[in-house]
């Protein structure tokens, strides 16, 4: 339940609201948007049968919430969320791109990645320091001597880090180090690490799991939102179909589905969810004009010779063109009007 406060309420109704909530013995967070104040109820709901909550001073009206996240639901909080990662702004306005390698592989090829990357405009700096990788005797990361690298090239360029966490003891090193956490496709549903990373105070981007529905990977987002940590965006990069020709289905149609029920940030990523570099130009274009929020995209000074995930790594100069492309489009949207999300 979201209990939706009138535009005059005072701090003092509110504070009534949250007490009658707790004497209830259920959770209540407060959203404090532009023009409303939002309360909403985490437990039992059937324990606030014995509050009269419509008839408190100061509420407005109060909605059942019958999905079971509430916290990443657009219900409880109408507007969608901006998460500014130093002053970068992620979400509700120019889409924010975060590219670079699959793994980290040495310093050499990752400050050659980062120059590429900055070049290209992107914000971010992607390459992973521990890899989840499907074989045990393919290339697993540098680890923390990745994790240097990383705030080497970030020292050197200004660019922002994101790198993936896969265990919990992981989180402290890469929290260190990382602008963002990044939670891969094969841990969305690791609940233990998503309730550490909720509390790790760093943003966390949720990448959608392999074979997740849209609820599942929205009940994942409220495991992090839930331990304390608001800052979450979510990644598509595309689920397992009965197709064959791409590594992944990318599925597009998730980004309108989470504007719908959620307000956090969405990013599309188009190299895990094609497996094909010359399908990642074509697919980040649709992902903008779907509404993303930004773009992952894998970039390797010579793909040929990457370590991991060369097929679907783009070369400087076709990276160069996304991103050309990706920027023109998204500020003739933007000059335009034309915004494809439908309240
Ligand atoms: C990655 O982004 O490096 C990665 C491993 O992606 P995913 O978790 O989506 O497979
Ligand atoms: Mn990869």
């Amino acid at each position: 339940m979201v209990i939706i406060m009138n535009p005059e309420a005072t701090a003092e109704n509110i504070s009534e609201v949250i007490k009658a909530i707790e004497g209830a013995g259920l959770e209540a967070k407060i959203m404090e948007g532009a023009q409303q104040k939002i309360v909403g109820v985490i437990g039992d709901k059937t324990k606030m049968a014995s509050v009269a909550i419509g008839a408190m001073p100061g509420v407005d009206h109060s909605v059942e919430i019958s999905k079971s996240y509430k916290l990443a639901s657009r219900e409880f909080h109408p507007q969608s969320t901006t998460i500014d990662v130093d002053g970068i702004k992620i979400g509700g306005g120019e889409p924010v791109v975060m590219a670079g390698p699959c793994a980290v592989e040495s310093l050499e090829q990752l400050l050659s990645a980062a120059e590429i990357v900055k070049k290209g405009g992107a914000k971010f700096l992607r390459g992973g320091a521990y890899k989840p990788r499907t074989s045990p005797y393919s290339f697993q990361g540098l680890e923390v001597e990745g994790l240097k690298i990383l705030a080497k090239a970030r020292e050197k360029t200004g660019l922002k880090v994101i790198t993936e966490v896969t265990t919990v003891e992981g989180i402290a090193p890469v929290a260190e180090y990382a602008d963002i956490l990044q939670i891969g496709a094969r841990n969305m549903q690791n609940f233990g690490l998503l309730k550490e990373v909720g509390k790790c105070g760093k943003p966390v981007m949720l990448k959608r799991g392999l074979a997740s529905t849209i609820d599942e990977w929205l009940n994942a987002a409220e495991y992090i939102m839930n331990a304390g940590n608001p800052d979450v965006i979510l990644c598509e990069r595309g689920i397992r179909t009965y197709e064959t020709y791409t590594r992944n289905t990318l599925d597009l149609s998730a980004v309108a589905a989470i504007k719908h029920l959620s307000h956090l940030p969405i990013i599309v990523d188009p190299s895990h969810g094609t497996g094909k570099w010359r399908m990642i130009k074509p697919m980040a274009f649709a992902a903008i004009a779907a509404g993303a929020d930004g773009l992952m995209m894998e970039v390797h000074p010579n793909p040929a010779k990457a370590l991991s995930d060369g097929s679907q790594s783009l070369t400087s100069e076709n990276y160069f063109e996304v991103m050309r492309g990706v920027q023109k489009l998204s500020k003739l949207m933007r000059e335009e009007n034309l915004n494809p999300i439908v309240e």
